[in-house]
């Protein structure tokens, strides 16, 4: 019995009877209470699973006041088909609404579905019928105008903050993917996008306001979306893990199975079978939730880092989805920490998988930055190679010849190195290169550049010296290189250099002074190796 109450859920005052055979009629369902056939029920929010027969719910009334007091009567959730309600005083019918009666059948999203009430003074009963082919959870509450506007404004807060977090989320998830063109970051943005949808649909908001008389989407969008939603978390969940490199054949299972749900529902709703719908959809939402947790955890024992992130998120989901799910399907008890279970958890999943985007952001820019160090590093001698000589050369050029300060260049060439290689053979070759290469970068100054210029070629920029500077510079690499000896275990092996100098003057660019420096070192070779050229002596380094 109920006295004075006019807020919270009353499920707990109700007593109920589900229909076993044809429908029945109000008084067909009165005479069953009279006889004691209606349950006491015990939850606050009595809920009666899916695919449930319809199921009549009994609410005595007192109103102890001595006035009658304008309530409204709040029934939900927003997916129930049918609600047929009526009011009986002294066992009398006096007002009923008819599912189907749109006209005084109003949804307030977060709330239910109203039903204005003239509560007269003293006992007074409702009698509800409802019906659905999703899960049959019908949430009872008496509201005062208050009451409901409170209840409005707490449901537009919370949609308000999860959607506005989600989409900033999808914003953020959609920049990525115009600047970093990973496709995993569009599709966690569509994953939301799809959540955003199914909860706009499931909470009445798109019956509230949008299409209102689109019975299809009534009867299966929630379906449908759930479906999406899982799909698109899958395949978010197949890119950003990179399942197709990591795990194949799971891959290759988790489209198989998004693909046969998409089909089924699909079929189902082709068939006009809403049962159908709803039994794949929320099938389906099971092995997503417990497929997301497992992916996590193939990619975890893979040794990736963003699994770690992908597990957690998914775990959190998982509980949040899983909630929601088994307390609608009549499992546990439906109240606000499990109803809303599903948002928490995505919020939190949204945060945890934005972390592992962000983490995988880094991974990639570290490795971006690693393969541009390598690549102006010559693998051999670990000296720089040609294309880092270069990139830096043509500064240091610039800012010479703007202060017309000198600047030289040395062209290095290993001697007979051919032999060596046909004597001794490759590798040892390769050593020589290594060794020469060390020595050649341990005789440079602060400044100077060395680098391997090809094959056994090195090249040296020094900036601020002279022709003469650079040829002596260049004799006392010569002379490093002819007293180095390679040991090869039991031969070692004496090598010669020949080199070539030049100084910047009238040349227009640093490849003509790389080109005297080349001419020069063909007149060292010419003249026998094993030597500079110019030679120090010579005329053009009185000149300068
Ligand atoms: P020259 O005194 O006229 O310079 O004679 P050379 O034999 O040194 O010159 P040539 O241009 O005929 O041959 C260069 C040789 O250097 C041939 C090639 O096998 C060897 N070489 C080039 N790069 C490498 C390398 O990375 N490792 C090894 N081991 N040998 C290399
Ligand atoms: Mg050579
Ligand atoms: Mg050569």
């Amino acid at each position: 019995m109920l006295a004075g109450r006019s807020s919270g859920p009353l499920g707990a005052y109700t007593s109920y009877l589900s229909e076993s055979g044809e429908r029945l009629t109000v008084e067909e369902a009165m005479s069953a209470l009279r006889r004691g056939e209606f349950r006491a029920e015990s939850r606050a929010i009595p809920s009666f699973g899916i695919g449930a027969r319809p199921v009549w719910l009994h609410l005595p009334l007192d109103n102890p006041s001595a006035t009658a007091q304008s309530l409204q009567l709040a029934l939900g959730k927003p997916w129930i088909e049918r609600l047929d309600v009526y009011f009986l005083r002294d066992g009398r019918l006096e007002k009923q609404w008819l599912s189907g009666d749109s006209a005084e059948r109003v949804q307030a999203p977060g709330v239910g579905y109203l039903f204005p009430l003239q509560l007269p003074a003293g006992r007074s009963e409702i009698l509800i019928r409802a019906e659905s082919a999703e899960p049959l959870v019908v949430e009872i509450a008496l509201l005062s105008a208050d009451g409901i506007a409170e209840q409005e404004r707490w449901a537009h807060y919370r949609h308000g903050l999860l959607y506005g977090f989600l989409l900033a989320f999808i914003f953020y998830n959609t920049m990525l993917y115009l600047g970093l063109r990973d496709r995993s970051n569009i599709c966690y943005a569509t994953y939301l996008l799809s959540y955003i949808v199914l909860s706009l649909i499931y909470t009445g908001h798109v019956n509230a306001w949008l299409w209102l008389e689109q019975e299809a989407i009534q009867r299966y969008g929630i379906s449908v979306m759930m479906v999406l939603f899982s799909s698109t978390g899958f395949l978010f969940a197949c890119r950003f893990l990179q399942l197709e490199e990591h795990a194949p054949v799971v891959r290759c299972w988790v489209v198989r199975i998004s693909i046969a749900a998409i089909c089924l529902v699909t079929l189902a709703v082709a068939l006009g079978s809403q049962e159908g719908a709803v039994w794949v959809a929320f099938h389906y939402m099971v092995i997503f939730t417990v497929g997301m947790v497992y992916l996590g955890l193939v990619t975890v024992s893979h040794g990736e880092r963003a699994g770690r992130y992908f597990l957690s998120a998914a775990i959190c989901s998982m509980f949040g989805v899983a909630l929601t799910l088994f307390s609608v399907w009549g499992f546990i008890p439906v109240n606000v920490l499990t109803f809303h279970g599903v948002e928490v958890g995505l919020a939190l999943e949204a945060t945890l998988f934005s972390l592992a985007l962000a983490s995988r952001v880094r991974k990639q820019e570290d490795a971006r930055r690693i393969a541009e160090q390598l690549s102006r590093v010559d693998a051999l001698t670990g000296l720089s190679n040609r294309r880092a000589f270069c990139e830096d050369a043509a500064g240091i050029w610039r800012t010479a010849t703007r202060h017309g300060r000198p600047l030289s260049v040395i062209m290095l060439d290993l001697d007979y190195f051919k032999a060596v290689n046909d004597r001794f053979g490759h590798p040892v070759g390769d050593l020589a290169l290594v060794q020469v290469g060390r020595l050649v970068a341990q005789c440079c100054r602060e400044g100077d550049r060395v680098a391997r210029w090809g094959g056994e070629e090195f090249v040296f920029l020094l900036p601020e010296t002279t022709l003469a500077q650079a040829c002596l510079f260049a004799e006392r690499l010569r002379c490093a290189v002819e007293h180095c000896r390679l040991s090869t275990g039991s031969q070692t092996i004496g090598l010669s250099v020949s080199l070539g100098a030049a100084e910047r003057r009238q040349h227009r660019s640093i490849d003509e002074l790389l080109c005297e420096a080349d001419q020069k070192l063909y007149e060292a070779k010419r003249q026998g190796r094993n030597r500079v050229a110019p030679a120090i002596a010579a005329p053009e380094m009185v000149d300068a």
